[in-house]
C-alpha cells in the first residue's frame, strides 16, 4: 500500500502486511507492585532499566473530534511495540549481538502509552501538523523518538529520517497500519534507516534486498531497484537482510556498515543491550489452596498461530513454590530459572528471566488444570 498523499522529505511505508508471520509474541508480562509487607525481594528491572536516558516514546494520538479509543487499543500497541523490539533483537543475534529498544515504560514494565488529544485545529490528516501540535505539548525532547499511532486513515506510515543519536524524531502510523511491522518500519527511519548509500540502499532511503522490513519498491518503477530475493523467507519482515545495509551489532571490519556507524542502527543509544525482562511477582495472592505435591502453572500464551505453551512451578514437598525449577517452554527450547521460594501462606515470589519479551501468566492449578487456571494471580 502506498501512503496518500505526497509529503515531501518524508518516507512513507509500503508494507505486505497481508499473510505476516509473526515471529514471536509480545505481549507484556506487567508485574503487579509489590504487596505491603512482602518479603525483601530483587527491584523489578525492566527491559531498557540500564541507565540510558534516549529512549522510544509511544503516543497514541488523535482529534478531539475522533472516537476516544485509548482504553481498547492500549494493550495492542502495547503488543506491537514489545513486539518490534523482539524483532529488533532477533536481527542483532544473527550478528552476535543482544538488542532491544529503550522505550519509556510504566513502573510495571509495560510500554507507556501516552494518551493525546490534540488542538481542535491540528489537522489530524497532517503529519507536519500533528508534529506542530506534539511540540507545543513539550514532545520535543532531544532524548525521544516518538512512536504515534495517529487515529487518522490519512496515511499508512509516515517518518522523517532521523539519526541515530538524537532526537526528536516522529514515526506515524494511521489507523489502517496499526501493526507491528509499520510502526518498526517507521521506527527504523527515525533512527536513520536506510542510508541511500548503503549496498542495497535506493534513494528514497529503503532497501531492494528482501525480505527486509525496509526494503520496497519505493520509486513504483521495476527498471530501478527492483526487489530481490536474497535472504530466506524466514518472518516475512526481518531487520536487514544480510545485515549489510543498516543493522549489524559486529558488521566486519571492511564493510560498508562498519565505515558508516552512524547508518548502523544496532549503535543507536535508543537501543538497549538490556535485553532481559525480569518479571517480579508480588502478588497479593496467597498462596493457601496449593498444597504440598500440588502443582502450579505458569502458563505462556504465544500469539503466534499455532501453539501455546505452558510451563510449571514443580512444587517440593515442603510448600507450593519452595525451591521449584520453573520450566518455561518456548519455540526456541525449553529455559529454565529458578523462582525464589516462600512459604505457603505467604506471598509468592517468581522471578522470570526471558530472553524475550512473553505474555506470562502465573496462576495456580493443579495436575488436572494443566491447560488452564484455576485461578489467575496476574
Ligand atoms: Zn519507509
Amino acid at each position: 500500500m502506498k501512503r496518500a498523499g505526497v509529503l515531501s522529505g518524508l518516507l512513507g511505508a509500503a508494507l505486505a502486511l497481508a499473510g505476516t508471520v509473526v515471529p514471536s509474541s509480545t505481549a507484556s508480562a506487567a508485574a503487579p507492585p509489590a504487596a505491603a509487607g512482602a518479603a525483601a525481594s530483587p527491584a523489578a528491572a525492566c527491559i531498557g532499566d540500564d541507565g540510558g536516558t534516549k529512549k522510544v516514546q509511544v503516543l497514541y494520538v488523535r482529534s478531539p473530534a475522533g472516537a476516544d479509543r485509548y482504553a481498547e487499543m492500549a494493550d495492542d500497541f502495547n503488543q506491537m511495540a514489545n513486539q518490534v523490539g523482539n524483532v529488533v533483537n532477533k536481527s542483532a543475534l544473527k550478528t552476535g549481538g543482544e538488542l532491544n529498544i529503550r522505550y519509556a515504560r510504566n513502573a510495571d514494565c509495560s510500554v507507556g502509552i501516552g494518551n493525546v488529544v490534540v488542538s481542535s485545529t491540528t489537522n489530524i490528516m497532517d503529519f507536519d501538523a500533528i508534529v506542530r501540535d506534539l511540540e507545543s505539548k513539550g514532545y520535543d525532547r532531544t532524548d525521544r523518538k516518538y512512536l504515534v499511532f495517529a487515529q487518522t486513515a490519512a496515511f499508512c506510515g509516515l517518518a522523517a529520517r532521523g539519526t541515530f543519536d538524537s532526537g526528536p524524531s516522529y514515526a506515524m502510523v494511521g489507523t489502517g497500519c496499526w501493526s507491528w511491522n509499520a510502526a518498526g518500519h517507521e521506527l527504523l527511519h527515525t533512527l536513520g534507516a536506510v542510508n541511500p548509500d548503503a549496498p542495497h540502499g535506493t534513494p528514497g532511503g529503503h532497501c531492494w534486498d528482501d525480505p527486509d522490513i525496509m526494503c520496497y519498491d519505493d520509486d513504483g518503477k521495476p527498471a530501478t531497484y527492483p526487489l530481490q530475493d536474497l535472504c530466506p523467507k524466514a518472518f516475512g519482515d526481518d531487520i536487514d537482510c544480510n545485515s549489510d545495509d543498516y543493522f549489524s551489532a559486529h558488521p566486519p571490519a571492511g564493510t560498508w556498515l562498519a565505515d558508516h556507524p552512524r547508518s548502523n542502527v544496532a549503535k543507536s543509544p535508543f537501543l538497549t543491550t538490556s535485553t532481559k525482562y525480569h518479571v517480579l511477582y508480588t502478588g497479593e495472592k496467597t498462596v493457601a489452596t496449593a498444597r504440598a505435591g500440588a502443582t502450579a502453572y505458569v502458563t505462556k500464551y504465544q500469539s503466534e498461530a499455532g501453539w501455546t505453551a505452558k510451563a510449571k512451578v514443580v512444587t517440593s514437598s515442603g510448600s507450593p513454590f519452595h525451591s521449584s525449577v520453573l520450566a518455561v517452554r518456548t519455540s526456541a527450547g525449553t529455559r529454565y530459572v529458578p523462582p525464589a521460594g516462600v512459604p505457603r501462606g505467604s506471598a509468592a515470589h517468581v522471578t522470570i528471566d526471558m530472553d524475550t519479551v512473553l505474555d506470562v501468566k502465573l496462576c495456580q492449578g493443579n495436575a488436572t488444570a494443566k491447560s488452564g487456571c484455576t485461578a489467575t494471580w496476574w
